[in-house]
């Protein structure tokens, strides 16, 4: 490429992503091993997907179906009849000397995704999704424990044979940010159709391609690129992604490391990097990678794969875009609840069941802030306390019957729940936290007064602070039960009166 001297103001950035995703199934994607995690190595392996002679692959219903979930959640076209390809290449990760995957006839064609990044809707191509499965992992041995001086590589064939779904999307994205936004909402959806686990490692891992082309060869309208442009621009591949947030960092260092480079009027080249982690870098990769040829040839161990009533006959959930539009409407939440609410489809189906029975305000400020805020702290998913939902609900219950303090309820009895196991009735009794009747505060008030003559005179004099010494005298003698607002109120009127 002949570097060009231009401004920072006229570059755009365009990028394109692979992600693969790993599905949540039960045994691997064409033999009946455990796709479990298991410390031991080659322990879930079997004559197939160590690729031994005469072995036959038998395709796994589930992976079918998640890919299926998955084309109708990006609203792909899903064709009549699918198939699978052989892509060729040596490694030693790779026992058969070939991945099977799909070539030209993806399960999936020609979906999208639509993204929201800083209150701006954005529709995100994806061109295709297809089913392969995953090779195996190597462990490099001594030296610095990279392939390049390691003494020796272990080979573990566990993983080989996991089910993977490659979706590819298209040069879409203008920032960064926008790429954080689309695997998170990715992420999300995948979760709701309980086909993906997050908190697995390596169950997410992206490849994002990275050029700056001038702005002027972008149509101001369709936001469409000149093929020719993208072509004059050398991209990088950049590998080894395995976050949302790890996906914008890197990409933010690759965009400013290629625009420093045409501002200096230097050369970028066209190669393969990859994002080390812990340095926050991209580094280039030794060998330069050449145009592959991977003699893809079709499968012919497994037959065409005909998926044409499939798409009827299964069901996906209600996704998160749409329910968060609906808690808006229907719950008429802000649309910051509204996401916090969906974030994962448990949290979501928890939310309706309070906001079934209380106000849906109540159950927003309970569900969204107290008890995630909460969790959050204690680093606990809300799965993990799926059988205790329903005291959160009783306590929520005790609050919207006036029976304790908001504040009480939330920084007493709530943290007591998560830290000592305790149900929010056992809380409130053992430490007297039922909300103090009228009469009682009633008459802390009139003590408080008669007991603080000087703290009345300064509060009469102008001193306005002076009664949040008294709201403390009267909360101190109702032991914390009474409300700190009524109480200020109750002592203003008292006062005044
Ligand atoms: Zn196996």
């Amino acid at each position: 490429m002949t570097a060009q001297t231009v401004q920072q103001g006229d570059l755009v950035t365009v990028i394109g992503l692979e992600v693969h995703v790993q599905l949540e199934t039960d045994t691997k994607i064409f033999c009946g091993c455990s796709t479990a995690p298991t410390d031991e190595p080659n322990d879930h392996v079997c004559p197939v997907c160590l690729g031994l002679p005469g072995a036959l692959p038998i395709l796994n219903e589930a992976a079918v179906e998640a890919a299926v979930k998955i084309g109708k959640a990006i609203d792909a076209d899903i064709p009549e009849e699918t198939r699978f390809h052989r892509k060729n290449y040596y490694y030693p990760d790779l026992p058969k000397n070939f991945q099977i995957t799909q070539y030209d006839e993806p399960i999936c064609q020609d979906g999208d995704l639509e993204i929201s990044v800083e209150g701006e809707r954005r529709t995100v191509t994806i061109e295709r999704a297809h089913l392969e499965e995953d090779p195996g992992s190597l462990q490099h041995v001594g030296g610095g424990g990279g392939i390049d001086s390691a003494e020796y590589t272990l080979v573990d064939y566990n993983r080989a044979g996991t089910p993977l779904m490659e979706i590819v999307t298209a040069p879409d994205f203008r920032s960064p940010d926008e790429v954080r936004a689309f695997l998170a909402e990715l992420e999300e959806v995948l979760e709701y159709l309980g086909v993906f686990d997050a908190e697995r490692d390596g169950s997410l891992r992206i490849d994002a391609n990275l050029s700056i082309i001038p702005e002027a060869e972008i149509d101001g309208d369709t936001d469409e690129i000149g093929q020719s442009a993208l072509e004059a621009a050398n991209r990088t591949e950049v590998k080894n992604i395995s976050s949302h947030k790890g996906a914008q960092k890197a990409l933010a260092y690759e965009e400013t490391r290629q625009k420093n480079a045409i501002q200096r009027g230097r050369a970028v080249e066209q190669e393969t990097r990859h994002w080390d982690e812990s340095r926050g870098i991209t580094v280039s990769m030794r060998s330069k990678e050449e145009e592959k040829d991977y003699r893809y040839f079709e499968e012919a161990d497994l037959p065409p794969l005909r998926v044409s009533g499939w798409k009827e006959e299964i069901s996906i959930p209600e996704l998160p875009a749409a329910r968060r539009e609906r808690f808006e409407s229907e719950y008429g939440l802000s649309e910051e609840a509204a996401s916090k609410l969906t974030s994962t489809k448990q949290v979501a189906d928890f939310y309706e069941d309070v906001a079934g029975e209380f106000d849906p305000d109540l159950a927003a400020t309970w569900v969204a802030d107290n008890l995630l805020g909460e969790l959050n702290y204690r680093d606990i998913d809300i799965t993990e306390i799926e059988g205790r939902l329903e005291e959160v609900t009783r306590l929520v219950e005790l609050v919207a019957e006036d029976e304790i303090t908001a504040k009480n309820a939330r920084e007493t009895v709530l943290r007591s729940m998560l830290d000592d196991g305790r149900t929010p009735d056992e809380v409130v009794a053992e430490e007297g936290l039922g909300k103090t009747g009228e009469d009682e505060v009633q008459q802390a008030v009139v003590e408080a007064i008669d007991e603080n003559p000087g703290a009345v005179e300064d509060y009469q004099s102008g001193d306005d602070g002076a009664i949040n010494f008294l709201v403390g005298q009267v909360m101190q003698k109702t032991g914390g039960s009474a409300d700190p607002g009524d109480v200020n109120q109750l002592l203003r009127a008292e006062l005044e009166g």
